[in-house]
């Protein structure tokens, strides 16, 4: 893309947005940002102090539609009429991801998936940094990538890519990609076809060449069927938890092995992270710095030493022989499947709120084996307590963090587990995941 004298908008004035905005700034291309909501104070004082012409609580149709080129937020959806008029004008509308990707020397890491990308992405920075690369961290986990070329462009990126940024790159080349897996999630945004969901996802490998490679779990039917399906051009590095691989890496019931070049062998146990959920997380990250040389011995040990990410699984307390884990981040069926199997004591489950099409037929087995009371959190709780009313002891409905921390206190006894892995997403009764999560810490802290 040769944008030299070119006139960019860009659409959205968050984080990605005030990003790119500085990028296009900092490159001597003419740039006007645009948000149809307020743009936060602290938004508006970087946009001045970079001398960014922008506007707020609307868009100036005038301004937008002579644009050369547009870089929308991906939260805004195709159906805003400002978008429907800048396609009919036919301008080409870029992420902040693929606007950034131009100018920057670097080359990138990219992860998604439906579960694990937080906790992959942030695994294989964690081993990046340790081994002393000039890394940055960006996509959806809150940095901005283009903020950052524009500041001090570095060697290396490790970007987290949801579906919707992916729906908006095109030109985009990845390095390498890491596929975590590919459950149902987010399927009101696709029609309700979890083949448009698969699509997007692989959108991960376009431009991608036969000298790149392409992480996957392999144990995926959905990420086997596309690749039987269709032809992959970069080289297939697969992952499994159930066999063992020549090539990629695997689980067995003791050990995590990475054959890449020579063979990397560790325990599962000293794995930073519970769960196999998070041992395929440590696998794909496993596989990715050892193919890119890093030491076998300093990928054993950033392995070993990562940091729990918040709201994933994270202990929080135990309280007179209780424990209390918040898994606010598990937002649809398979990410609380993995928290539940991961318990090893009768746990009382914290579950439910803005429900996405869930089928909690999927759960069914897992709590019978291990969940001995059910508390909703969330206003209609009609399909929870429809799919396990007969598999529980006892059900009760809450509306608040607090009520449903006291209420699933008095149902559990010592040594047994409290968690909080609703499967839904939280906004009927709280701002986001974080909110939920930390009302819920709070007031396990004020028992
Ligand atoms: P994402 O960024 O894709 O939402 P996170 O790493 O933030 O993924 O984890 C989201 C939720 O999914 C958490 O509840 C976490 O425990 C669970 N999870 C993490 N990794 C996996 C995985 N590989 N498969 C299934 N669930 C996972």
């Amino acid at each position: 893309m040769n944008l030299d004298g070119k006139h960019i908008v860009v659409l959205g004035a968050a984080e990605s947005g005030i990003g790119a905005a500085i990028l296009a700034k900092v490159k001597g291309l003419q740039v006007f940002v645009s948000d149809a909501g307020e743009i936060k104070a602290s938004a508006k004082a970087e946009l001045q102090e970079y001398a960014i012409d922008f506007e707020e609580n609307g868009h100036t149709r005038d301004r937008i539609i002579h644009a050369d080129l547009v870089v929308k937020s991906p939260g805004i959806p195709e159906t805003a009429s400002i978008i429907q008029e800048i396609r009919a004008k036919q301008i080409t509308v870029v992420s902040e991801i693929e606007f950034a990707k131009t100018f920057s020397k670097g080359k990138a890491i990219c992860i998604t998936g439906s579960n694990g990308k937080t906790t992959t992405t942030l695994w294989i920075y964690h081993i990046l940094k340790k081994a002393g690369f000039d890394v940055g961290l960006a996509g959806n986990v809150g940095y901005s990538y283009a903020k950052q070329v524009a500041l001090e462009d570095r060697a290396w990126y490790v970007l987290e890519l949801s579906s919707f940024q992916l729906d908006d790159m095109h030109a985009f080349k990845a390095d390498i990609a890491v596929l975590t897996n590919i459950t149902p999630d987010h399927l009101d945004r696709y029609a309700y076809k979890m083949e448009n969901y698969v699509a997007s996802k692989f959108r991960i490998l376009q431009q991608m060449t036969a000298a790149d490679f392409f992480i996957y779990n392999a144990d995926d039917p959905n990420i086997a069927q596309w690749i039987n399906t269709h032809q992959i051009a970069p080289r297939l590095v697969p992952f499994s938890a159930t066999k063992p691989l020549e090539f990629g890496g695997y689980l067995t019931t003791e050990q995590l092995i990475i054959n890449i070049k020579t063979t990397t062998t560790m325990s599962i146990h000293e794995l930073a992270l519970k769960g196999k959920h998070n041992a395929q997380n440590a696998l794909a990250a496993g596989i990715a710095s050892r193919l890119l040389d890093i030491r076998a011995d300093l990928v054993r040990e950033s392995l070993m030493d990562f940091e729990n990410v918040e709201h994933r699984l994270e202990f929080v307390a135990k309280v007179n022989g209780v424990e209390f884990i918040n898994d606010s981040k598990a937002t649809n069926i398979n990410a609380a499947w993995y928290a539940l199997e991961s318990m090893e004591r009768p746990t009382v489950w914290i579950v439910g709120g803005v429900d996405k099409g869930n089928d909690y037929s999927e759960l069914e087995s897992l709590v019978k084996a291990k969940v001995k009371a059910i508390v909703c959190l969330g206003v209609d709780n009609e399909k929870i307590k429809e799919a396990f009313a007969d598999h529980v002891e006892q059900i009760v409905e809450t509306q608040s963090a607090k009520e449903a921390v006291n209420a699933a206190y008095q149902l559990a006894k010592n040594e047994e587990i409290v968690l909080l892995s609703p499967a839904c997403a939280s906004f009927d009764l709280f701002k986001n995941y974080e909110d939920r999560g930390n009302q819920f810490k709070k007031a396990v802290r004020g028992l």
